[in-house]
């Protein structure tokens, strides 16, 4: 039997199974823009692999962006895969068929380079269960010459030492920056029958590329890092990768419309890359500096292209604080006299209080249907100035005030719980803020008075690295539940609702955050348990969490404790470009509750480094 008939069986079984499982347009390609290339044709073939299922991975821009990139080339090609949902996952072992890509229903072990997108640590025993489904030994050493080499990109890998030991490689920084130059190493090692260890010598001289095995860590008596010690030829520091002309980054020609509707249904283009409003527990906006801007015409250029090509009837203007854009005003002015006739929405995902306004937000119609979310983060003036959230509460009280004139009648407001030096005081300032903006919601609704909401989400707060709260304490599991309970207790009551996140899953993910390689047992041991899907509540199984932990001589204590500035931490030889000087000023900066400013001017800089080191300065639509 050849080749062709072969697969030609295989692709029969995968239509059997697809016809016993929900969703099967999850799993089948084939959408819009969707791209299938000549197998042979192309020297390196990459499966794009995300950790959770099709709508949750469909939404996430930079795997949209690495598969177009790659398909743009005539000499790769890239397909996708999303973690199967559980019925599916079972379908596919009872017919011991292996994980496939969507587009040519091939095993990811037949391909040279499988890449994860890390978003989110509580996704991590997904990849392994998707390795193991794919047939590929889920321990980089249990690999061979034939098996793919796997790397992993995104904000987990800024400290991926739980995953140490099954990844190959990884990519600190842009992918877009850096994918081709990655791809163009590994063509080159398979024209010259290199083996793997030759390529990923080749692989080391790629900036930004991070890979684990050349480097050992040494640990003292009481469990705390000694030492990580390079491997020649390895660099004593990786450092990340980014776009410095974001007018010239890669956007795709075309955009892919999906089959089964994910949880972002509609046109996305990034405004901005990177926040320089530094507010010190936010990962995001410290890795992703500097701050760079997209013109206004290169964003509507796009936009004119992509709206037509793939019918959307929504546009979403993402980034991590889109209303700082400089030209927004003029873009959503220009994009509504673009899409009027053919009824375009347009969403901005993240509006900060301090620069919300009932103009702007009318540019939002349809949004006013639903809810509208605020993140005043802390509950007193004191704490906000703590995290460098420079918002007063009159600032918070004018603000949802508008949002209530302009007609908005339910609002969320989003906190964190357990920020550094937080006390019962600032619990109580959530719950007076709430009650104060329910009773101006009330009062301006009127008659409408009974249809006023007021939410409240609570999320745990976990120190990141690479963050100025790196090396701050997180709330233990007992402590988290005593808050929670504080603030149950006391939002109640008609038009107040209370949402808290599992306490559980936050000191998981507070675990794997701040992890060191050692957790790589752990993590092996929980997916052998059954652990798949954490970040899902109804899936996370904290009792298996703590047994592998157990198993494995780990205690959560011990990554859930505070470092001290001398100590070091598992992610010291991977750079973000950020001094870590800076950073521990902004910790005692925090302490003394000192605001620093923006620094989206030169005149606003704290030399926290990134400049410097990237050669990249912000840059902002504006010209400043
Ligand atoms: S070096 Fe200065 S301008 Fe550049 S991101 Fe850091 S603080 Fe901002």
């Amino acid at each position: 039997m050849n080749h062709d008939q072969q697969e030609g069986i295989k692709i029969k079984e995968y239509d059997r199974i697809l016809e016993r499982v929900e969703k099967p347009a999850r799993y089948i390609g084939g959408e819009l823009n969707a791209v299938v290339k000549p197998w042979e044709q192309v020297k390196v073939r990459v499966a794009l692999a995300f950790p959770d299922i099709y709508e949750i991975g469909f939404s996430h821009l930079g795997l949209r962006l690495l598969y177009h990139l790659i398909n743009e080339q005539a000499d790769y090609l890239a397909e996708r895969v999303y973690a199967p949902a559980t019925d599916m996952e079972q379908e596919l072992r009872k017919a011991e068929l292996p994980l496939f890509t969507l587009e040519s229903r091939r095993s990811l072990a037949e391909f040279d380079l499988v890449g994860f997108t890390l978003q989110y640590e509580l996704s991590y025993t997904n990849i392994l269960n998707m390795l193991n489904l794919a047939g590929i030994p889920l321990r980089r050493e249990e690999r061979g010459e034939g098996d793919p080499l796997i790397i992993g990109g995104g904000p987990g890998s800024y400290n991926p030492e739980p995953l140490a030991d099954f990844f190959d490689l990884f990519l600190l920084g842009e992918g877009e920056e850096a994918i081709l130059e990655i791809l163009e190493k590994i063509a080159l090692g398979k024209e010259k029958g290199w083996s793997k260890q030759d390529i990923k010598q080749e692989l080391l001289k790629v900036p930004g590329v991070y890979i684990p095995e050349y480097y050992t860590v040494e640990y003292t008596d009481e469990g705390k890092i000694a030492a990580i010690n390079p491997l020649s030829p390895a660099p004593p520091v990786v450092r990340k990768r980014v776009v410095r002309d974001f007018d010239r980054a890669y956007l795709p020609q075309k955009e892919l419309v999906p089959w089964v509707e994910p949880v972002h249904d509609r046109a996305m283009v990034e405004l901005f890359r990177g926040c320089t409003r530094g507010c010190r527990f936010c990962q995001a906006g410290m890795v992703y500096r500097p701050v760079r801007e997209r013109s206004p015409a290169v964003l509507t250029d796009y936009l004119k292209k992509i709206i037509p090509q793939t019918g959307y009837d929504e546009i979403s203007l993402t980034s991590l604080s889109s209303a700082d854009y400089t030209k927004i005003e003029e873009v959503l002015a220009t994009l509504a006299d673009c899409f009027a006739a053919q009824n375009v929405r347009l969403s901005l995902p993240s509006l900060r209080i301090d620069s919300f306004s009932p103009e702007l937000a009318a540019h939002f119609q349809g949004e006013r249907k639903g809810g509208l979310t605020f993140a005043p983060e802390a509950g007193t003036e004191r704490l906000r100035r703590v995290i460098n959230k420079n918002l007063t509460d009159e600032q918070i009280m004018r603000t949802t005030e508008a949002a209530f004139t302009a007609g908005w009648q339910r609002l969320k407001l989003y906190f964190m719980i357990g920020l550094p030096t937080e006390t019962d005081e600032d619990l109580q300032g959530i719950v007076d803020l709430a009650r104060a903006i329910l009773s101006v919601g009330r009062r301006l609704h009127g008659p409408k008075a009974g249809r006023v909401q007021v939410t409240v989400s609570a999320s745990t707060f976990v120190p990141k690295p690479h963050t100025p709260f790196q090396w701050r304490p997180q709330l233990s599991l007992a402590e988290t539940k005593r808050r929670q309970s504080f603030l149950q207790e006391r939002l109640v009551g008609r038009g107040l609702q209370f949402s808290w996140h599992d306490p559980t899953l936050s000191v998981m993910e507070g675990v794997l955050s701040r992890g060191d390689r050692r957790l790589g047992k752990a993590l092996a041991k929980a997916w052998e348990l059954g652990c798949t899907f954490d970040s899902w509540p109804d899936r996370f199984r904290w009792d298996l969490w703590q047994q592998a932990l157990s198993a494995t001589g780990l205690r959560t204590e011990d990554y859930l404790r505070a470092r001290s500035y001398q100590e070091i931490l598992p992610w010291d030889h991977l750079n973000a470009g950020l001094e870590k000087d800076y950073l521990r000023r902004e910790d005692q900066r925090a302490e003394e509750e000192k605001i620093t400013l923006d620094c989206r001017t030169r005149k606003g800089c704290t030399i926290c480094g990134v400049c410097s080191h990237m050669g990249a300065g912000p840059r902002l639509a504006g010209g400043e």
